[in-house]
């Protein structure tokens, strides 16, 4: 937890400070001042000089260097020396003041060494990020670029982040304004950034803060590394029959899974959806996009109930039970189309666990359903506390499952919370986690009192056990 939160605070560090700083560009020595180049800040201009500027004097062409921080800030040197620098991504460029320095990157060298647990996280935490960031850039700097139809040599190009980059064109150009901006991966070069290439930039700034913010969300930098990138990821790759995966993807889609199509919805820097895993579904290796889930084999044991002859019948009744369904089914139709939880899960209750997930059920000698929640008993009236963040989608009374709760997490998960001797939240209200929203009892189908307590995703109930003081982003665990 405290590891969590650290890690919040390192990125927000790495974010404030603006550290990615690519250096991919070629090593071509810089063109010596051939002593002609005039003080090209004379004009003063706060605005990037524009071809027809540089007309007027042709020697503020001369730029011999550059360097972009990030998507706001970078500077540019003159042969003569001068500086310009922008801090708005090159809309506006001004000339250095006095006082100004060339931002070093502390880091790149090595040099720095972490004491303390908080930095070496932090420096942790910038690698992951930094290597987070290279898998998302898709500017690759080469020899030449395609300007307008012609084929430029680069004396030094800069990948920012995402498709966008910089390149210094070399001596010899022609242009006015040699220092050039790709906004799509350099397919196209401009002299300028427009509104329009600015509004690419800030666009590119959001997906750089939602990997950030994401990369927060998992157990350890190194996993944050592991999960945000542009293909399939599978939180976790190793799972049992009964369970459930996150699944996660770069970009906007759906997956079919065992002939159901799942939307992925968009969370931070990536889209996701659940993917129940059947308790029928057999062990092996299934192939999801470029990756792969391996699904282990699982035993569930076996547990026998003995009821009255009248509870027994109660399970005939299946006009009413075809009704509740119809009831439930309805309300865990309509879930969030996003988390709705930012933190871990916690249990409803501490309590003896009378049956846990997914035993085989015979009742009365005759094999009823399986048993896909768990039971967890305690003395009337122990009060309920919500697992996490959500919606109440159903507060009812239920033939079988008596007076019962189904909280909506988003992206179709639910908690199940049945057989309560008291209703306290009913549905459409908001609830936070750890509110109490009923009290156990034994009503419904249930021989004591218990709380008979289930997850479900997307209608399919999945194993509780993975949700205690866990999320499902830290399914992903090191590989072993
Ligand atoms: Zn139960």
């Amino acid at each position: 937890m405290k590891r969590r939160i650290l890690l919040g605070v390192a990125l927000v560090a790495v974010l404030g400070v603006g550290w990615l700083l690519y250096d991919q560009g070629s090593s071509m020595p810089d063109a010596k001042s051939d002593g002609t180049a005039s003080t090209a800040t004379a004009d003063g201009a706060d605005a990037m000089p524009s071809a027809s500027q540089a007309d007027a004097a042709p020697q503020a062409q001369d730029i011999v260097d550059f360097r972009m921080l990030d998507l706001d800030a970078g500077w540019f040197r003159y042969a003569d020396g001068a500086i310009m620098v922008t801090e708005d991504g090159g809309v506006h460029w001004r000339p250095a003041g006095p006082d100004w320095r060339e931002p070093v990157d502390e880091d790149g060298t090595g040099a720095k060494e972490a004491d303390g647990d908080a930095e070496k996280l932090a420096d942790e935490v910038e690698r992951a990020i930094r290597a987070i960031e290279a898998a998302y850039t898709e500017f690759l700097p080469g020899e030449t670029i395609d300007y307008e139809g012609r084929q430029l040599a680069v004396k030094r190009a800069q990948p920012v982040s995402g498709q966008i980059g910089w390149a210094l064109a070399a001596e010899g150009s022609g242009l006015g304004m040699p220092l050039l901006v790709t906004v799509d991966g350099g397919q196209t070069w401009h002299d300028e950034v427009t509104a329009d290439l600015r509004a690419r930039m800030e666009e590119e700034k959001n997906r750089r803060e939602g990997r950030a913010e994401e990369a927060a969300l998992y157990g350890s930098p190194e996993l944050a590394r592991k999960a945000i990138k542009p293909g399939w990821t599978l939180l976790p790759d190793r799972t049992f029959p009964g369970d459930v995966v996150l699944v996660r993807h770069g970009e906007p889609g759906e997956l079919e899974w065992q002939g159901k199509t799942y939307k992925l919805q968009p969370y931070k820097a990536g889209y996701f959806t659940y993917l129940p895993i059947s308790r029928s579904m057999e062990p092996g290796l299934y192939e999801i996009g470029d990756g792969r889930l391996i699904v282990e084999e699982k035993e569930f044991k076996t547990q026998h109930l003995e009821v009255s002859k009248q509870m027994e019948s109660m399970r005939e009744n299946t006009e009413r039970i075809q009704a509740d369904q119809e009831k439930v089914g309805a309300a865990r139709a309509n879930s969030a189309a996003t988390f709705l939880f930012d933190s871990e899960f916690i249990v409803p209750l501490e309590g003896r666990l009378s049956t846990p997930f997914g035993y085989t059920r015979y009742v009365n000698g005759k094999l009823s359903n399986s048993h896909m929640a768990i039971d967890l008993a305690v003395p009337q009236g122990t009060p309920i506390k919500a697992v996490n963040d959500g919606g109440v989608a159903l507060a009812d009374e239920l033939y079988l499952s008596g007076n019962t709760i189904y909280l909506d997490h988003g992206l179709g998960l639910f908690s199940q919370y049945a057989h309560l001797s008291e209703l306290q939240v009913a549905a459409g209200d908001t609830v936070k986690k750890g509110d109490i929203i009923g009290l156990v009892g034994s009503t419904g189908f249930s021989t004591g009192p218990h709380l008979h307590f289930a997850f479900w995703a997307h209608d399919v109930p999945v194993n509780p056990d993975l949700f205690v003081e866990t999320t499902p982003f830290q399914w992903l665990k090191e590989s072993a």
